[in-house]
């Protein structure tokens, strides 16, 4: 059959539900499209209960929802935040928007996040530097849950707050709880390629009042308390609207739908690439961890196969099926070339084998056997 014949198969897309346009329509009908609203008030109120935090801020987008959260955390010109190499650049685009370093650190194999010893010797080796690093961020790369214990362990041995950017792993649990709720602020992102979307938007999620009130100030441009426009703080327009918190609301009753649907299409991948030597279908959940599988990933095994990842998805694209290498490590970008690194071994090699196939919770069982079909063409 040839190629064009079928659909093209995308990463991650949209997958809008019933429900959403309930909420617009209301909003519309109204008449309260901005600013804020019963909609954004509501979408606030679905994502706290459902990650179970204190106070949660919605905002334009994640990279918006990081910036503040850095804010808030205090850092500034001149201080340093332990990043992980191994994530999409917007983890780290807003240290530098505060004018702040980022430093960075390798990934584990069990999880491929922040790998809690090398994050110890990061710490160390700036605290003996004179460099204390006022933030770290751990992330939960493709939603697999950190190792989250002994990260928080090592960073409260250096009383060095913890931000966490969940924006790929809503609905992911740690020895079951939601994600998004360790960290002394998180953040969500809802990108349209992400596991539920606004189109585009984000939040900050925080049990500290005095974190949500600030942040809620910040993204409405910091008003002083005069009635005349009176300004003493920098101050932002990162606010989502009223009408995106309404396709919010509708993606959030669908939260579990979307999980449950992205794991079945990973364990699906699984059974299906058990026989080919040459793939390694991954991360495996350790003991207690559970990913909501927003990407499934493979990894090229160079003992079975000389072919690149990149060849593979000249391939895949034949087949009209879209595919990703991994995430590029940050400190082989060359954005970052001048900021110091902790190892980065294990992530510049899960880069060199690695690869991101369609995963989006619209996809039906024929459309992954269709994307094994094609890859054992050549495998
Ligand atoms: C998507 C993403 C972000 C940024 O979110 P946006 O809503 O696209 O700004 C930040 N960090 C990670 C790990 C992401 O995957």
């Amino acid at each position: 059959m040839r190629s064009d014949e079928y659909d093209r198969l995308y990463l991650s897309p949209p997958h809008l539900g019933r429900h959403e346009l309930n909420y617009v329509h209301k909003a519309i009908e109204d008449n309260w499209v901005a600013p804020t609203g019963p909609n954004l008030d509501g979408f606030e109120r679905d994502l706290s209960q459902y990650v179970g935090v204190q106070h949660c801020v919605a905002l334009s987008s994640g990279t918006a929802a990081i910036h503040l959260a850095l804010l808030l955390l205090g850092v500034g010109p001149g201080d340093e935040v332990i990043v992980p190499s191994f994530t999409f650049v917007a983890t780290a685009s807003p240290v530098r928007y505060v004018g702040a370093e980022p430093v960075f650190v390798d990934s584990e194999p069990t999880t491929w996040n922040l790998c809690p010893a090398r994050l110890r010797e990061a710490l160390a080796a700036r605290a003996q530097l004179g460099r204390p690093v006022k933030a770290v961020i751990v992330v939960h790369l493709y939603g697999m849950p950190a190792r989250l214990p002994e990260l928080l362990a090592v960073a409260a041995e250096y009383g060095v707050p913890v931000l966490e950017d969940a924006a790929e792993a809503l609905g992911s649990r740690h020895q079951g709880q939601p994600l998004g709720s360790f960290g002394e602020v998180a953040v969500l992102s809802f990108n349209g390629n992400k596991i539920i979307t606004t189109s585009g938007g984000g939040a900050l999620l925080t049990n500290h009042a005095e974190y949500a009130r600030q942040a809620r100030w910040l993204a409405t441009q910091a008003k002083d308390p005069a009635p005349h426009y009176q300004h003493s703080t920098l101050g932002y327009n990162y606010r989502l609207s009223n009408i995106l918190a309404g396709i919010g609301r509708g993606q959030m009753e669908l939260i579990e739908d979307r999980v449950k649907r992205r794991r079945e299409i990973y364990a699906l991948y699984q059974e299906l690439l058990r026989p080919v030597a040459a793939l390694e279908v991954g991360p495996a959940e350790p003991a207690g961890l559970r990913s909501n599988r927003w990407l499934t990933t493979v990894l090229l095994n160079p003992e079975y196969t000389e072919h690149t990842p990149e060849y593979l998805r000249q391939h895949l694209e034949a087949h009209n099926i879209e595919s990703r290498p991994l995430w590029k490590p940050l400190h082989l970008q060359p954005l970052f070339t001048d900021s110091p690194a902790y190892g980065g071994e294990v992530c510049a090699d899960l880069f060199r084998r690695g690869l991101c196939l369609p995963s989006g919770s619209s996809m039906t069982d024929a459309d992954v056997r269709r994307v094994v079909k094609a890859l054992r063409e050549i495998l």
